[in-house]
């Protein structure tokens, strides 16, 4: 159904929707999309939202509710599962329900709204995208713009794990690498006025309302729930979320959970950022700062967490429910824990935690969640008996080579281990190598074509500050 207008929802400001309006020229809030004759519509897709989902819709099975003006293409994004946590719920002493969003096509709730940012695309006529996102939208984009030939350049910041760069350049999309996410945007919206682009960026009103289809998937469970938990990486969702909410309590007339946004405190922001998603205090020079302090500040309750609580619920979750996910994707579900022992969410109240985040398999990431459970000395044993040398002397050396250099070929390794007297040939240099790939000590950086490019990783360069004090 096509929208017949914008608000923000900070100025109050109204705009005719126009694609190529991102958020408010005014006040750069992001803004929300009003439907005509919401209430009658609401009422009918809620009835055959169910029918539709079985016919293999996605999210296409709210197409009424959505900002296009026809049923686009679906991979099977939405309708996740929603799961009770039993153990759970007996450590914490609350009720707890998770909508498991990386049970999506690419892994994460994004894909509800790249599958519309890339309808909305096609229907005006755009055969090219240029995006400015962090690797999880990115990758998603690329999935959804494949379905209609459409070509995407990304510009990502440097920080974005290698794994999240090598599915980019599998899915053969432009990758432009810069500073950090708010250069990203500029260079973006820069060339996509220059070039006649379709620009998608994830705070854009037509995301939100993508995303927000998973508050009509969860109609029914709504007046059951106390609380909505979400984790706030640039704070879409959250935005989103609340969107949804409103619209559903103004047409229904039904009581709504409460929102408890829930974030990883600034420091462990940093500290995470290497492995993991970058952080609001990155993205608080644009459009996240809005959301946040705007148009969340009094509508939801927020709750900010260490690092090393997020690790070790995801070793919770892993050990008493059997569900892997990214930390970054249990931070929702870390903060309902404090917010029970904080006396927010009382004993007694059940809440829904929105899990986003594909399962990590970044071997820095499940190492400090096996650290964080307390098993690394049974990965150990694992390790010691795959191999009889854990790191063997000539490995540490490779560390340190690697550390100090930055980045290196194997011929270079090869040649500063004869200088140190290891009399090793080149083929043996690369087999430390391999070896150090698959224990996550080193990562493979790229390729001159022939040769690889090594770099020391986050768990390398930790095994060496404890085992050599550097
Ligand atoms: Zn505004």
């Amino acid at each position: 159904m096509t929208p017949k207008y914008l608000v923000c929802p900070s100025c109050k400001t109204l705009y005719e929707f126009v694609a190529s309006i991102k958020s408010c020229p005014r006040c750069s809030a992001p803004l929300f999309t009003i439907y005509e004759d919401l209430e009658q519509v609401l009422k009918k897709v809620i009835v055959n939202a169910r029918e539709r989902a079985i016919q293999g819709l996605g999210v296409w099975s709210f197409s009424e509710l959505l900002p296009t003006k026809f049923i686009g293409k679906s991979l099977g994004e939405g309708w996740t599962p929603t799961i009770r946590l039993e153990k759970f719920a007996n450590v914490l002493g609350v009720d707890i329900l998770i909508k498991n969003e990386s049970r999506n096509p690419s892994g994460t709730f994004i894909d509800r709204g790249t599958s519309i940012d890339v309808q909305v695309a096609y229907e005006n006529s755009f055969s090219k995208i240029v995006s400015a996102s962090l690797g999880d939208y990115a990758i998603s984009l690329s999935v959804y713009a494949k379905r209609y030939e459409m070509s995407v350049t990304h510009y990502i910041p440097r920080f974005v794990e290698p794994w999240k760069l090598y599915m980019l350049t599998l899915l053969g999309d432009t990758i432009v690498e810069v500073e950090d996410y708010p250069s990203a945007v500029r260079k973006a919206s820069r060339m996509s006025a220059k070039n006649q682009h379709y620009l998608s960026i994830p705070c854009s009103p037509t995301v939100i309302d993508g995303y927000r289809t998973i508050v009509f998937e969860l109609i029914q469970t709504l007046q059951k729930i106390d609380w909505i938990a979400v984790p706030v990486g640039d704070g879409v969702l959250a935005t989103a979320i609340f969107k949804g909410l409103n619209e559903v309590k103004e047409v229904l007339d039904i009581d709504t959970p409460r929102i408890l946004t829930v974030k990883l405190s600034e420091n462990s922001e940093k500290t995470l950022q290497k492995s993991a998603e970058p952080t609001l205090t990155e993205l608080s020079g644009g459009i996240v700062r809005n959301i946040l302090t705007t148009i969340l500040r009094d509508s939801a309750s927020h709750i900010s967490i260490e690092r090393s609580e997020v690790f070790t619920i995801a070793a919770q979750l892993a050990e008493l429910e059997g569900i892997i996910v990214d930390p970054v994707g249990v931070a929702s579900l870390a903060g309902v824990k404090m917010a029970t022992e904080l006396g927010i969410v009382g004993r007694g109240e059940k809440t829904l935690v929105i899990i986003s985040g594909s399962p990590s398999k970044d071997s820095y990431v499940l190492y400090k969640i096996i650290e964080h459970g307390g098993k690394e000395k049974l990965l150990q044993r694992i390790t010691e008996g795959r191999d009889a040398t854990y790191i063997s002397n000539t490995q540490k050396e490779i560390l340190k080579i690697l550390y100090e250099a930055g980045q290196c070929y194997a011929y270079r390794i090869w040649k500063k281990l004869k200088n140190l007297g290891y009399n090793i040939t080149l083929q043996t240099v690369h087999h430390h190598l391999k070896n150090l790939v698959e224990k996550g000590y080193v990562r493979i950086l790229g390729s001159d074509g022939k040769r690889l490019l090594y770099t020391i990783s986050e768990l390398g360069e930790e095994y060496l500050d404890k085992e050599l004090g550097t």
